[in-house]
């Protein structure tokens, strides 16, 4: 079964409504030729719809950067999946490691993003990725296959195919430092691993984006192993030239297994 590569733009707290309509229309002209890959741009909340409607009418889809898991209430400065749908989502991120040690999100409540994203009808982006400590402690391995696990719990098979995963190690993420593509590779192949376990169809349908520090310089290397599928960016997708790089660096050959 074939796997699109996927490259999605996170770009966290930047951006006014008018500097991201700025950004997407140069995006729209320099990736306008694509059609091997998909490309998603996650602007903060209050540039999202208007994002929406100047996207309509070419290859990009709209991701927002967080939901919260109930859909209504009393629940100040949160937004629903269903909200997210309305405005033209297909895509959300859970779980970033930003929300993770910033805004307190833990195990339990990424599994309950996950399923209220899907309930919503979006496609999630659930990340999971280790420390430097916990890297320079061997555990790797098991923090990230624990972060998996708890975010598909429950999750059946039908509904577990439709996840997209970001493997994000937190020492890469801002830093410059990236992941060597055998690093990467390691980390995306037990996931995959554990996937098969699961479901041996949603391993080979879920996409697997590594996310750290890519830029258009070192996709090609990191999206040339086996068991990366695309990517999670985030400093290098604010600017249309270098998030175009990363896409096309992806759109050379549409991966399968
Ligand atoms: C991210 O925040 O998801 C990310 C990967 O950031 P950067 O590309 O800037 O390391």
């Amino acid at each position: 079964m074939a796997r699109r590569p996927l490259i999605a733009g996170n770009w966290k707290m930047h951006k006014t409504v008018a500097e991201a309509l700025a950004l997407v229309r140069d995006l729209k002209r320099l990736v306008a030729q694509v059609r091997d890959c998909d490309i998603a741009v996650a602007p903060p909340y209050t540039a999202l719809f208007p994002v929406a409607k100047a996207i309509e009418d070419s290859n990009l889809r709209l991701a927002a950067q967080e939901l919260f898991y109930e859909n209504k209430g009393a629940f100040t400065g949160a937004v629903c999946g269903p909200m997210l749908e309305e405005v033209g989502c297909h895509y959300v991120i859970v779980a970033h490691s930003e929300r993770r040690q910033l805004f307190g999100e833990t195990l339990v409540t990424s599994g309950k993003r996950v399923k209220a994203a899907f309930a919503a009808g979006l496609t999630p982006i659930f990340c999971i990725g280790e420390t430097l400590a916990e890297r320079q402690a061997n555990d790797t391995m098991k923090i990230v296959a624990a972060q998996l696990d708890a975010g598909i719990e429950g999750l059946p098979a039908a509904t577990l195919r439709r996840l997209v995963v970001a493997y994000e190690p937190v020492w890469a993420i801002g830093t410059g430092v990236v992941a060597t593509p055998q690093q990467a590779q390691e980390v995306h192949q037990m996931i995959r691993e554990r996937l098969r376990a699961r479901d041996p169809e949603a391993a080979a349908t879920i996409p697997l984006l590594y996310g750290g520090s890519v830029k258009a310089d070192n996709a090609k290397e990191l999206l040339a192993q086996t068991d990366i599928d695309g990517a999670l960016v985030g400093g290098a997708s604010l600017d249309a030239e270098s998030f175009a790089g990363i896409v096309k660096a992806a759109s050379v050959r549409t991966r399968g297994q």
